[in-house]
């Protein structure tokens, strides 16, 4: 599914941004203005090593190069409609572009380094019903431009230019765990991978990148093989029925093509292991059964979980486990062999925990929401009037 599209810089500015075009997409802006090659290279070079957000910076570009790009370009960056800090430093940006559209952005910082969870898509076609985001539908795909200008945002507010050469940096790596689905846009999702990763710019290795998916599988693959970064997948249920109630795309992909998928992942190994998330929902997924469950179904992939918390969202239907059975729980996973850690939910704050992100593009109306609401109870009283 590939929804877009180029999108102008603003509705009133026709000139198109830089950040966002490919390798071989600079070049042909480039040699389209008339200009040699190596221009190219040192565009790349101001762009995405230096962080210049301004023409008149690129000193050694000719001033007639540089009129001419600032008359049909611009940089690029999104605008930010807010930004806000939670007390445990977690930073999130509302994104306004130049549709009108919004997605979050959110900084986790750790004590000398952080995760950026980026945004693919405005709203999400998937309505997994623990999800904030899964209540707005999907607007449109997010850009190259937009989803790269994510990362270099959070860049310029904590001053992270030009790249730090050594490992120490603030922003070291990234997330797509934001808004929406990665594999369901997954073109525009590589480009912006791809400009991340080169040597000659950002410079983020592969695997210092995760993508999460609702497992998608088809596309899971694909992702191996063009990004090579790690791979987290949304699993929340060792069993079909569980995990169709709370994951409709179960019902598309079910775990016995899910897991074979991970099981060819690439470069798998006991060092680069997948993720499987894992959130807890009380009366859902959390009962010691559906433990020993979990681990007869991911026997033989190296793989560590991440167990989440359920962050509540205004309308959400579900309530996080109890502390001491998500602990159990824990305890009875990291018996069996496997690293699972409970993640601390990060910015509940400020609405920017796993899951709670949701901007007002299109909100479900109040009906829609009561109507979503009860029907997923009455699957779940079902649900309940069928177990033993
Ligand atoms: N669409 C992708 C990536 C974004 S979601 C995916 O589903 O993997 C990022 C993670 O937050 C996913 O593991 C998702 O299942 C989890 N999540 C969603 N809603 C949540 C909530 N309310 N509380 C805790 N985690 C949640
Ligand atoms: Fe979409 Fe992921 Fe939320 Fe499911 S969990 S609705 S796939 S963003």
């Amino acid at each position: 599914m590939n929804l877009i599209v180029a999108v102008p810089i603003a509705e009133t500015d026709s000139r198109t941004a830089l950040v966002g075009l490919s390798r071989e997409g600079l070049s042909e802006a480039v040699a389209a203005l008339g200009e040699k090659p190596f221009r190219a290279k040192q565009l790349w070079h101001w762009i995405y090593h230096r962080g210049a957000t301004d023409f008149a910076a690129m000193t050694d570009l000719a001033k007639p190069f540089r009129t001419r790009l600032e008359e049909t370009h611009v940089v690029g960056r999104p605008s930010v409609a807010r930004e806000q800090t939670s007390t445990d430093g977690t930073r999130k940006w509302l994104m306004q572009y130049a549709d009108g559209q919004k997605a979050e952005t959110v900084f986790i910082p750790e004590e000398d380094r952080g995760a950026v969870c980026v945004s693919s898509q405005v709203g999400c076609t998937l309505t997994c019903r623990f999800c904030h985001t899964g209540t707005q539908r999907l607007v449109r795909n997010l850009t190259p431009f937009e989803i790269v200008g994510q990362f270099m945002l959070a860049r310029d507010s904590y001053g992270e230019w030009p790249t730090p050469t050594d490992e120490r940096r603030m922003l070291s790596n990234i997330v797509l765990m934001g808004m929406g689905e990665p594999l369901y846009n997954f073109d525009n999702v590589a480009t912006a991978m791809k400009i991340v990763m080169a040597d000659d710019g950002i410079a983020l290795g592969k695997r210092r990148i995760t993508l999460s998916t609702s497992g998608v599988v088809p596309e899971i693959h694909r992702a191996g093989a063009e990004l090579g970064v790690n791979l987290a997948i949304s699993l929340h249920a060792p069993d079909d029925d569980t995990r169709s109630l709370i994951m409709p795309i179960n019902k598309k992909y079910p775990l016995k093509e899910l897991m074979a998928a991970c099981r060819t992942y690439p470069g798998m190994s006991n060092a680069r292991r997948i993720t499987f998330e894992y959130v807890m929902l009380k009366g859902i997924n959390d009962t010691p059964a559906h433990a020993r469950a979990l681990m007869k179904l991911v026997a033989g992939i190296p793989c560590k979980f991440n167990l989440i918390p359920f962050n509540p969202w205004p309308g959400s239907i579900y309530e996080c486990s109890d502390a001491d059975t998500v602990i159990a729980f824990a305890q009875m996973l990291a018996d069996g062999g496997f690293t699972a850690p409970i993640r601390t939910p990060r910015g509940r704050d400020i609405l920017a925990a796993c899951g709670q992100l949701k901007t007002d593009s299109e909100k479900l109306s109040a009906k829609e929401q009561r109507e979503r609401a009860a029907q997923a109870a009455q699957t779940w009283a079902e649900k309940e009037a069928a177990a033993p």
